[in-house]
């Protein structure tokens, strides 16, 4: 099959989140699998700015390989894209993200055209491109080279949409008898992603239970309606994990190398971690370790309610993250009254995060809601034994044979889940055993192709 990305963020080339990787990691392992794939996005400052390796087309577009022979297009606009941030700075989204990215979708269609790759499938990602759709079965339904296209859009999380004041409708070069509740209107506003999915065959997130969820009041923000309506096209495949970035016997972050046959040298990135987090070296006391975003989605509402009794427990805390303020101050302080238990490291530190993976015995991630989750999948595969709230992804992934789930999104939840841990922590062999049922789940990017493969197979066939 011949498959077109439109992705606004792609790893290495541009990230704030899991979109770009699964964008950066999918189509490699699609390629693997005998699929035929490019990929468009901004030609952003990270891009010019960074050491890739750019070429010119004859055309003059600029672009860029992965994996074995994947071109990565760019949509070059200096105005729009020459930024030192790809979605807005930290006083709040750029302004004008209707006009850059209705452009980013146009020009994609005629990047495709130009160099003349005829897609089956046109995979969209999020709101940044959910016009694409939208210009499929409209302006260019009677275009012979999109004539068997179809289009497939995957939510990453349906927290972001895309809202825009009615009055810039223009912007996105469809007629204003698109602006109604049925596609593109939300309330009064431009709603991008509701476009996007009212007009794609077929539409994805990236769990199974998340695309159940996302159908129901509490995680359908505002947008559980459409997806009912939808259910049929609506489909959940997990992201998967790069195995060639996490792995434990591979990776020159950590301290010791380690794998599931021999599990010993954990405990030397155990030290390793207490000592460069200050807090007393012992392999008996058990340490938990979180690596997030600082923010509510990720469970520190949750968190913060019961950390001071977390932290009275007979247990070592290392926190990674950085976020919401209001996060930051409310660790600090408690930070300061539990010196020997809680080491707070406010900051991205890619470095620090595959010292805490390895480092810490349980790996906490009570995020509220969780599209598909990351941590988790790293976690497992290190040994340590991810404590989750069953919810989206985590409850995809995470069971009582390799770690631990709590139901209610509540305290005293969290805080029985903690106890549990700390019970099991105590029993060696038990312990031993989830952390091999742990190691040896597969979340290989491999697996997940092959379901976006029969997902495209459905998308042509409707
Ligand atoms: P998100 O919703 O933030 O995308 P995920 O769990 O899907 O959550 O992925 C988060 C990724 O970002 C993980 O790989 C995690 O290790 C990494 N990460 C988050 N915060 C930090 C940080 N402060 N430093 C280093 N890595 C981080």
């Amino acid at each position: 099959m011949k498959l077109a990305f439109c992705a606004s963020e792609v790893f290495p080339f541009a990230k704030t989140g899991g979109l770009a990787d699964v964008a950066g990691a999918l189509p490699l392992a699609l390629e693997k699998l005998g699929q035929e794939v490019v990929v468009v996005m901004p030609f952003y400052k990270c891009v010019q700015d960074g050491k890739f390796d750019l070429q010119r087309t004859t055309g003059g577009i600029n672009y860029a390989r992965i994996g074995k022979n994947i071109k990565v297009y760019f949509v070059a606009n200096d105005a729009y894209f020459k930024r030192d941030w790809l979605y807005g700075t930290t006083h709040g989204d750029f302004p004008d993200n209707l006009d850059r990215f209705a452009y980013f979708c146009q020009q994609s269609l005629e990047i495709i055209k130009a160099v003349n790759f005829k897609p089956d499938i046109l995979h969209c990602h999020d709101w940044q491109t959910g016009l694409i759709p939208a210009y499929l079965k409209t302006k260019l339904a009677a275009d012979p080279f999109y004539k068997n296209t179809k289009s497939l859009i995957t939510i990453h999380n349906l927290g972001y949409q895309g809202l825009f004041e009615k009055g810039q409708f223009w912007m996105t070069g469809l007629e204003p008898k698109y602006f109604n509740p049925e596609s593109f209107e939300f309330y009064g506003k431009i709603n991008l992603l509701k476009g996007g999915i009212a007009f794609s065959d077929v539409i994805n997130t990236v769990s199974p239970t998340y695309s159940r969820e996302i159908q129901s009041k509490e995680l359908g923000f505002g947008l559980e309606g459409l997806l009912r309506k939808r259910r049929e096209d609506v489909f959940g495949i997990l992201n998967g994990l790069d195995y060639s970035v996490w792995d434990p016997a591979k990776d020159d972050f950590i301290a010791a190398k380690y794998s599931s046959g021999g599990l010993s040298a954990k405990a030397e990135d155990k030290a390793a971690l207490q000592k460069i987090s200050n807090l007393p070296v012992d392999k008996n006391i058990p340490l938990f370790g979180i690596v997030s975003r600082l923010a509510e989605q990720k469970g520190f509402d949750l968190l913060s309610s019961c950390l001071e009794e977390i932290c009275k427990n007979n247990l070592q805390l290392v926190i990674l993250g950085t976020g919401d303020l209001k996060y930051h101050k409310l660790l600090q302080q408690v930070a300061t009254k539990f010196t020997k238990n809680l080491a707070l490291f406010l900051k991205f530190d890619e470095s620090l995060a595959h010292k805490i993976y390895a480092g810490c015995d349980i790996f906490l991630m009570p995020s509220q809601y969780e599209p598909c989750g990351l941590g988790q999948l790293i976690s497992l595969k290190y040994g340590s034994l991810p404590l989750v709230f069953k919810t989206g992804g985590l409850a995809d992934t995470v069971n009582s044979d390799n770690g631990f789930v709590f139901t209610e999104y509540t305290p005293q939840a969290l805080l029985e889940s903690v106890d549990q841990a700390l019970k099991l922590f105590s029993q060696a062999d038990k312990w031993r055993l989830l952390q091999k049922n742990a190691m040896l789940a597969d979340f290989s990017w491999e697996a997940s192709a092959k379901g976006y493969i029969h997902l495209y197979e459905k998308a042509k066939k409707s």
